[in-house]
């Protein structure tokens, strides 16, 4: 079926209506209880002729796997989201954020755009897919699984461990893309092809316990505040990997504010931020400032209980980000370095995941930007690394080509979307619905045809 031969009215009604459904669904992660949005995708699916498979990692954590069948000429391509969401303060929200309320255009609730908004574009193209006959040269799935708001261990990862064969593809579409936003009058969609590790780090300080009226210069909270101090000021080395490259050079390319030859000055530690400060858009210039190096933030300390009371211990948390090529180990080399002078502590890791990288060119990278452009004609596309980590890092160590990819439009300045993630009244507005069906649409049966 063309673009142009489908009631765009109805299925828009239609996918309000679901992803309003959808919200409603209590999937708040912990504990997640994503069997009851599993039931329901199930129940549509089903209506639409799909077989489709529930598998509980623990109990009422659900995944659930569809799939279209292709010819097998080419191989699968992977739909992936997430059922679960992040808690919500519901006193600090306009509307309920599990009313799913539609108002004034817009569909609110907790999971509008991170991501059920997304599971609902992807189930829709799957739908009208199926609708038209499509003849698919692959077999598309659709994945919905649980616990990407906390690390993914009872979703993508137990999925990949226990039940790949279900969920075996070449390519895979995912959440963490940045949708478009203005820039001089171009539409810039940042499309994810890398993301960076994570390795959260407890720094325990040491020292002798005393009384606070006679201090003798051994203070172990003073030794952790001096540390915290040197954490926060320190910047890591600048980092050229072939994403920020290619990201620098499209900005460069397409873009006024900044020339080719100056946009090589942000991997120089002297121009670098003279430079970052050339980038008109604050939310931006932020992503980018991220792309170049490792990050370490303190986030925690903790020590002492009473005011007269010199502890014996404290600790902080440090949360630091790596980019492709880092390891922990690295990184705890890296801190280390930072911390020269101090001698009383020790390091512990919390978690750690690492850095992936899905390369490029690829033949669907090629086609989402190619759609893109089709459906905006005032659309760049670039690659970037996101400082986040999504379920797409569980596909790349597979070898599967994931990218996080937004289909949509956003009005509001790039900042104050991402400052929504995860923040009050999530909402998503449903011209940017229908926007996302059939930009997905399109990238769907052009891969695939
Ligand atoms: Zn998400």
């Amino acid at each position: 079926m063309e673009k142009n031969e489908i009631h765009w009215d109805e299925i828009i009604e239609e996918a309000t209506k679901i992803l309003s459904q959808y919200i409603q669904i209590d999937t708040t992660n912990p504990p997640g209880n994503e069997i009851e949005g599993a039931l329901f995708l199930k129940e549509i699916l089903k209506k639409e002729g799909f077989d489709s498979v529930i598998l509980e990692s623990e109990k009422g954590r659900g995944n659930i796997v569809a799939r279209y069948k292709g010819d097998g000429s080419l191989a699968p391509l992977l739909l992936l989201h997430h059922i679960d969401v992040v808690p919500a303060e519901e006193d600090k929200w306009l509307h309920p954020p599990l009313s799913g309320k539609v108002q004034d255009g817009e569909i609110w609730g907790r999971g509008a755009f991170d991501c059920k908004y997304f599971g609902v574009i992807e189930l829709m193209v799957l739908c009208l897919l199926k609708r038209s006959g499509f003849k698919s040269r692959r077999d598309i799935i659709l994945l919905a699984t649980g616990d990407e708001e906390a690390g993914g261990r009872c979703g993508v990862e137990w999925m990949v461990k226990n039940h790949f064969d279900l969920i075996r593809a070449d390519f895979v579409i995912n959440e963490g893309g940045v949708a478009g936003f203005c820039l001089e009058n171009k539409n810039l969609y940042l499309c994810q092809t890398a993301e960076k590790g994570v390795c959260w780090v407890r720094l325990v300080f040491r020292g002798v316990p005393g009384h606070a009226s006679m201090p003798d210069g051994n203070n172990c909270i003073s030794d952790m505040a001096g540390a915290i101090q040197k954490i926060g000021n320190y910047r890591s080395r600048l980092q050229k990997s072939p994403v920020t490259t290619r990201f620098i050079e499209g900005l460069a390319r397409k873009m006024d504010f900044i020339e080719e030859r100056e946009a090589a000055g942000l991997f120089d530690e002297t121009s670098s931020f003279k430079i970052l400060d050339m980038i008109p858009e604050k939310g931006l210039k932020t992503l980018l400032n991220t792309m170049l190096r490792n990050t370490f933030v303190p986030a925690v300390a903790h020590g002492g209980k009473k005011t007269n009371v010199i502890p014996s211990e404290c600790y902080c948390e440090i949360d630091c980000r790596m980019l492709p090529g880092e390891d922990p180990e690295s990184i705890i080399k890296e801190l280390k370095g930072i911390l020269g002078g101090h001698t009383d502590f020790e390091i512990e890791i919390l978690g750690s995941s690492s850095p992936t990288e899905s390369r490029l060119p690829n033949v669907l990278y090629s086609t989402i930007e190619m759609c893109t452009k089709k459906q905006d004609p005032v659309a760049t596309v670039i690659p970037f690394i996101s400082s986040g980590a999504t379920d797409s890092r569980f596909f790349r160590e597979k070898g599967v080509a994931a990218y996080g990819f937004a289909p949509l439009k956003i009005e509001e300045p790039l900042s104050s979307h991402l400052e929504k993630m995860h923040g009050h009244n999530e909402r998503i507005s449903i011209k940017n619905l229908a926007y996302g069906i059939e930009l997905l649409y399109d990238i769907v049966r052009e891969f695939c045809r």
